[in-house]
Formats: C-alpha cells, structure tokens, sequence
C-alpha cells in the first residue's frame, strides 16, 4: 500500500522497523526487523567501501533481514532495505576492482532474480578542468551518457597498437528510467527545490559524516606532496603559489556533474596519470574502481562523492565520509523519482521488445523527460 510524504516522495506504508527508533539494545532491534523474500528485492545498490555501505544505510527508509536464494556461492553477507516503494540489496565484493565487482554482481543476479537495475554508490577522485568544469571535494558525479559515450568507459581494458591504447568493447548504458530520474533531478536543481540538501542533512548528523572543516585544496599538477605528515600541512606551507586559485564557493550544498566516469582496477594516485588517462577524454569527470565490473552484469548507474583529486596529495579521511554521504543521498533522490511498479512495467516491457512480443516504446511510460543518446 502506497502513501506520499510530506516531500511527494511516492513511500509504501510502513509494516517492519523503521530506522532511528530508540533503543539501546542494538542486537534485539535486528530480531525485530521485518523479514522480506529475496524475490521482493529489484535493486542492488554496490559500494566498494565499509563507510559507504554505512553511508547507505543511514539514507535507508527501513532495513529488513532477507535470506538469499541458495544460488551460487554464498560468499557475501549483504544489508537489505527500503527506499520509497523499492526493497533493496546492499551488496560489497570482496576486493577493490573490476573483476570483484563483477563475481558479486553476478552472485547478486542469481540470489535475487528479481533485481532489474543497479546504483554503485560511493566515492571517487574528481577531475576538475577549469574554469569550465570546477569540481569540489564532496561535489557528486553521475555517470550520464553524453558525446556517443555510455556514461562509464573502462580505461583499463584494451590494448597498445603503436603509441595509441586502443579500448577494447563497450559498456552498457545506464538504465533509461535511471538517467531519466536524474533529468528530473537536474530540474529541480535548476528550480531551486532538489531534495538533496534534506536528504543529506540527515546523514551528515551521524558520527563521523558531517561535512568537513578542513580546507579544500586543489594543487598544481607538477607540485607534488611532500614525504612529511599524513596531510598537506607542509604543501599548504609552501605557499599559495602551489595551489590551484579558485572562486570561493558561497554555497556549500553539493554540486552534480553529469558525464563520464572513467572505471578501472587501480587507484589514480599522481597527475601524470590522471593526465594520460584523460588525454583521450577530455570530457571526463571522476575516476572509479570497479563500476565497469558491475556495468556487464547488471544495467547500473553509477553515483560518486569527489573525496580527492586523484593526485599525490592527502585529503582529510572526513573528506571521504562526507563524500559517501553525498553519494548516497543522490542514490536515495534518483530513487524516490519514482515507484518500484512503474521501474517493473519498464523492465517488463523492456524484456517483450528484447524478445519482440511488442513494438511499444519504452519511453511511451515516461514521456515527461529526453532521455540522452
Ligand atoms: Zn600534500
């Protein structure tokens, strides 16, 4: 049974444990949590990170226990609940990287039959390019397709002919419903009404995930860290002329870049890198490990909370929390765009045209926003 909030966020009502209610016996609040069928669940949420599971959770409407089919093998304990009208799997492969994600992804397809698409949600390092793209710690990039690229290449799948790295296939686009959701998001913002500040206030109350106080510093890409101290105290020390001037940002609420997202096994840690990585796309935003292992499994949308910019230089770990809690309150918005029957008429109707049972559209069900090539 479906009711709408106080924010017209489509949510069913209420029958198991809501989050946040008071008790100080946390092992007698997980007996009582309602219990839900592996064939319920149609999303799968991916973080690669203990801190962004936590992160969310703590956007969760409910949380449920769930016992997965018996299919494959059982290598993962996963945390299940509710976002508006959709019940969920929150699953975490076993390693970093794109092969990890993918087992787990797999392993998610055969334990809930009835997951139609996915979200990675987490953090990664931006790639700012001033002036035109001034991306900011904590600032949340979306993989949208744009420029004929799907939303997420894998940069580290291909092979050298002469000087040129030459990718080898490509990766399925993000769903329909998912990049329409995120349109729709984009209008709010451009309204000025975007959920996203109520939905991240209430993570960033929790331990550990409230915006950070220290600085947000880009450096020049030829100035690297210095050997001394876990941060950039002896880097900010060496004057502002290392440093990478920027507009102050008055305001504090995130900022959502939409574009490419470049997904690899390793973490880009120096300038050189970024740079060679990015030389042939200059459109990219954001680096992430592990997306593209999801991306063949599992049609997937991939969110990312900015927590450094792949470079030499040691941001604050605050940065990296708060940066999941941005992440994961996007994922909560995109969700609540929409219901859990309308996502399963599109999947649906998605699966009879694959098969061609039917010539109706699939943007007949959703004709209030283009959707992108
Ligand atoms: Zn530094």
């Amino acid at each position: 049974m479906l009711h709408q909030d106080a924010e017209g966020a489509i949510q069913p009502t209420r029958t198991g444990k809501p989050l946040g209610n008071s008790s100080t016996d946390e092992e007698s609040e997980i007996e009582e949590l309602k219990e839900i069928s592996p064939e319920a669940i149609t999303i799968a949420i991916f973080c690669a990170l203990s801190y962004e599971v936590v992160a969310v959770k703590y956007s969760l409407d409910e949380e449920f226990r769930c016992r997965p089919m018996a299919a494959g093998p059982q290598k993962y304990i996963s945390s299940f609940g509710r976002i508006g009208s959709h019940s969920l799997v929150i699953a975490r492969p076993s390693q970093m990287g794109t092969v990890s994600a993918a087992q787990c992804a797999a392993t998610v397809s055969h334990q809930f039959p009835n997951v139609r698409f996915a979200l990675m949600v987490g953090t990664g390092a931006g790639i700012p390019k001033l002036p035109s793209r001034d991306i900011r710690l904590g600032d949340i990039a979306v993989s949208i397709p744009q420029d004929n690229h799907p939303g997420v290449i894998q940069y580290d799948f291909g092979k050298y002919e002469g000087d040129r790295f030459v990718l080898k296939g490509s990766l399925n686009k993000p769903p329909s419903i998912l990049i329409s959701a995120d349109g729709s998001l984009e209008e709010d913002e451009m309204m000025g009404r975007s959920p996203l500040r109520n939905i991240l206030r209430s993570i960033t109350k929790k331990s550990g995930f409230k915006r950070p106080d220290t600085g947000d510093n880009l450096f020049k890409e030829d100035f690297h860290h210095t050997e001394k101290g876990n941060d950039c105290t002896e880097c900010l020390a060496s004057g502002t002329a290392k440093l990478v001037l920027r507009d102050i940002r008055c305001r504090k609420d995130p900022i959502v870049h939409r574009g490419l997202i470049l997904s690899g096994s390793g973490i880009v840690k120096n300038p050189q890198d970024r740079y060679h990585l990015c030389r042939d796309y200059n459109n990219a935003i954001c680096f992430d490990t592990g997306a593209a292992g999801i991306m063949d499994e599992i049609p997937c949308l991939v969110i990312r909370g900015i927590c450094d910019y792949a470079d030499t230089h040691k941001q604050q770990d605050g940065w990296h929390y708060f940066a999941a809690a941005t992440a994961a309150s996007y994922c909560k918005a995109v969700l609540r765009k929409f219901d859990s029957k309308l996502a399963e008429r599109i999947c649906d109707m998605r699966d009879s045209i694959n098969t061609g049972t039917t010539a109706i559209q699939e943007n007949q069900l959703y004709v209030t926003h283009v959707i992108p090539l």
